[in-house]
């Protein structure tokens, strides 16, 4: 496996063709940081070793959208945001570019670290989270909301199955003016407490009016044996239920449903997904169950 990526003295990822022959390139391997050389002669294809003779990193295509994704929105200074919650859009196209006065990489916070944070104009900042494979868990959400600092999850899972280079203009692109990879972590987007009949309604039907772009996936929240489960809608018309802190008689439920009427188990989000068919006797169930209205 050879190397035709590195990080050059300024930490930017470059490409073989782009660097000197030799030590000249400044470059350093973007796995494991050693010093590496331009290998460019005549008969093997060019591309780098690490100066040490040591055998070549392979660097996963996860980390390269990580680093490259932090690099483009560096050097931006700004990103094509979708409407911040709460912020009723002003123009037909709902989405807009926010300007940044500067980004730094991997500040702590109180308790965590996000991958960027953002200086915006007016003085507050904005968090950026680089998701390619692990996204924010339930501890790092709850952190997040104590902070009170905007927040948005960039979602690259797209780009680990596409065949556009790193670095490239069409996946530049996708990290920078590419909107529906972007989610609004905090603020959240409003939860909607609606009679079941009219929170579900269909969007497609003509006597109803359409729910708002946004809020058709905002999430529902109800109160469960004294304890919080919220329901959100997924692209696909599922629901993906969640119980916000640990117990295990919700879990049985939720389990018990999932047996009864079909579903899955998502140990990453630690949620339960039912399928469309399922969702309004799930959302019966909740709505039944509920001890918040
Ligand atoms: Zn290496």
């Amino acid at each position: 496996m050879s190397m035709f990526i590195a990080l050059d003295h300024n930490g930017r990822l470059t490409t073989i063709d782009k660097a000197s022959r030799g030590l000249a390139c400044q470059c350093y391997c973007a796995s494991c940081g050693e010093p590496v050389i331009a290998r460019k002669g005549l008969i093997r294809e060019h591309h780098f070793a690490h100066h040490s003779n040591k055998d070549s990193c392979f660097i996963q295509r996860e980390s390269l959208l990580h680093l490259y994704a932090k690099e483009v929105i560096r050097d931006a200074l700004g990103l094509q945001l979708p409407p911040e919650p709460g912020i009723v859009p002003s123009s037909a196209d709902p989405t807009s570019w926010w300007d940044f006065e500067g980004v730094e990489e991997e500040v702590p916070q109180w308790g965590f670290q996000p991958d960027l944070v953002a200086q915006l104009k007016d003085g507050s900042q904005l968090f950026i989270e680089v998701a390619v494979t692990s996204f924010i868990g339930d501890e790092k959400l709850e952190r997040i909301k104590q902070a009170g600092t905007r927040t948005i999850e960039i979602d690259l899972r797209e780009q680990l199955f596409t065949q556009h280079a790193i670095p490239s203009e069409a996946v530049k692109n996708a990290i920078l003016k590419q909107t529906k990879n972007k989610a609004w972590i905090f603020p959240e987007p409003p939860a909607i407490f609606l009679p079941t009949s009219q929170a579900w309604q269909s969007p497609e039907s003509p006597s109803q009016p359409m729910l708002q772009p946004e809020a058709k996936f905002s999430e529902q929240r109800f109160t469960i044996m004294g304890m919080w489960v919220s329901v959100r809608t997924l692209p696909s018309g599922s629901i993906a239920v969640r119980s916000w802190s640990y117990n295990p008689q919700i879990t049985e439920l939720l389990k018990s449903w999932r047996n009864q009427l079909g579903g899955e188990y998502n140990p990453k989000y630690r949620n339960w997904i039912y399928h469309l068919h399922a969702k309004e006797e799930v959302m019966a169930r909740l709505q039944g169950m509920n001890q918040s209205l």
